[in-house]
C-alpha cells in the first residue's frame, strides 16, 4: 500500500521486542505506518526482518531513554520498551528503571506533543507477590521496592503513575495496559523465562529447570490474544488499568509435564532455587476486560504452545 496521509501514524518503543514486533504486524494489517523506536539491548532484528522494504514500516535504533524526536504527525504512542524478563532486569537493572521512568517520560513527552494517545505497557508484577487472588485491577500490590526485582516492579509502578498523571493534568487520552505472562514465537530462547527455557531444554534433552517446588502458579496467555487485548484498549475511551491475559492457571510442575507431553521428551526435572521474590501465585481477573473491550482470550494452550514448539524448533 502506498503511503497516504490518511493512514494513522503509530509509534512503538521497544518495537523490536517480542511484543512490540508482533504489535507492528498486527497495526499494519489494520492500514496504520509504523515508526518502530528499539535500543536492541534486549530486542531483536530478526523480529522485524521480514518488514524491511515495507512502505509503512521504519525502524529507528535509539534509546527512549534518551529524547524521542519524530517529525510530523503521530497519531497513537505505544509504549513497550523495557527488559520483561527477570534475568535480563537482574542483569541491567539501572536501564531497566531507566527506561521505566524517563523512558516512560518521554514517551508521554512525545504523544503529549503531538496530540496523540498513549498506552503504556504495564504488568502483573505491580501486584508483586499478591496477597489477592486472582488480581483485579484494584489491588494495589504487595511489592518489595528494594528487592531485586523492584528494579522492574517499581518503573512500572512509576511509569503507571506518571502516565495517571499527564492524564489527569494534561488531558491526555492515555490508557494502561497489565499484561500478565505472555507466550509466542519470537520470545528470545536465552530470555530465562520458563516458556523458552523449557521447551529450549525439552528440545535439546536437557533437564528441565524447576525453581523451588514447582508450586508457584501463573497463566499464559497467547500473544496474539494479547495483542487483540492491548489494540481495543488503545481504540477505547477507558484510562484506568486493564488486565488482559489468560486466566487458565497452572503450576510450574504442571506447565513442565505439559511440556514433556506436547514435546513427548524424555527429560529429567532438576530442581534450582527459588529466585528472590518470586511471585507464589498470579492469575489476572479478565471482568474489566470483558466488560469494557469485549475481550477474551480465544487461543486454546494447546494450539498456542505448539505453535511456539515450532517456533523453537528450528533454533535450538
Ligand atoms: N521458572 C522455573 N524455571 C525456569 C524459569 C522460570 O521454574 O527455568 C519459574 C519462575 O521461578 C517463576 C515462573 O517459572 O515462578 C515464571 O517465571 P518467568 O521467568 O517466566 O516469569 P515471571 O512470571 O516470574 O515474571
Amino acid at each position: 500500500m502506498a503511503e497516504t496521509s490518511s493512514q494513522p501514524l503509530s509509534v512503538i518503543t521497544g518495537g523490536a521486542g517480542f511484543l512490540g514486533s508482533h504489535l507492528t504486524d498486527r497495526l499494519l494489517a489494520e492500514g496504520h505506518r509504523v515508526t518502530a523506536i528499539d535500543s536492541l539491548i534486549t530486542g531483536n532484528v530478526a523480529n522485524i526482518e521480514h518488514l524491511a522494504g515495507n512502505k509503512n514500516y521504519k525502524f529507528i535504533c535509539h534509546d527512549v531513554t534518551d529524547f524521542i524526536y519524530i517529525p510530523g504527525k503521530v497519531d497513537y504512542v505505544w509504549h513497550f520498551a523495557s527488559p520483561a524478563s527477570p534475568i535480563d532486569y537482574l542483569r541491567i537493572p539501572i536501564p531497566t528503571l531507566k527506561v521505566g521512568s524517563l523512558g516512560t517520560h518521554n514517551a508521554l513527552g512525545l504523544a503529549k506533543d503531538k496530540g496523540a494517545a498513549f498506552i503504556l505497557a504495564s504488568t502483573s508484577e505491580c501486584y508483586g507477590d499478591p496477597l489477592i487472588h486472582p488480581q483485579t485491577e484494584d489491588y494495589w500490590g504487595n511489592v518489595n521496592p528494594i528487592g531485586p526485582r523492584g528494579v522492574y516492579d517499581e518503573a512500572k509502578r512509576f511509569a503507571e503513575a506518571i502516565t495517571m498523571a499527564y492524564h489527569r493534568y494534561h488531558g491526555m487520552n492515555t490508557h494502561i495496559v497489565r499484561i500478565f505472562n505472555t507466550y509466542g514465537p519470537r520470545m528470545r530462547l536465552d530470555d530465562g523465562r520458563v516458556v523458552p527455557a523449557f521447551i529450549g531444554q525439552a528440545l535439546t534433552g536437557q533437564p528441565l529447570t524447576i525453581f523451588g517446588d514447582g508450586s508457584q502458579t501463573r497463566s499464559f496467555c497467547y500473544v496474539s490474544d494479547l495483542i487483540d487485548g492491548i489494540f481495543r484498549l488503545m481504540m477505547s475511551d477507558f484510562h484506568e488499568p486493564v488486565n488482559i491475559g489468560n486466566p487458565r492457571e497452572m503450576t510450574i510442575r504442571q506447565f513442565a509435564e505439559e511440556i514433556l507431553r506436547i514435546t513427548s521428551a524424555n527429560c529429567q526435572i532438576e530442581h534450582k532455587p527459588l529466585p528472590v521474590d518470586d511471585p507464589k501465585v498470579r492469575q489476572p481477573d479478565i471482568t474489566r476486560a470483558k466488560t469494557i473491550l469485549g475481550w477474551e482470550p480465544k487461543v486454546d494452550f494447546d494450539k498456542g504452545i505448539r505453535e511456539t514448539i515450532e517456533f523453537f524448533r528450528g533454533r535450538v
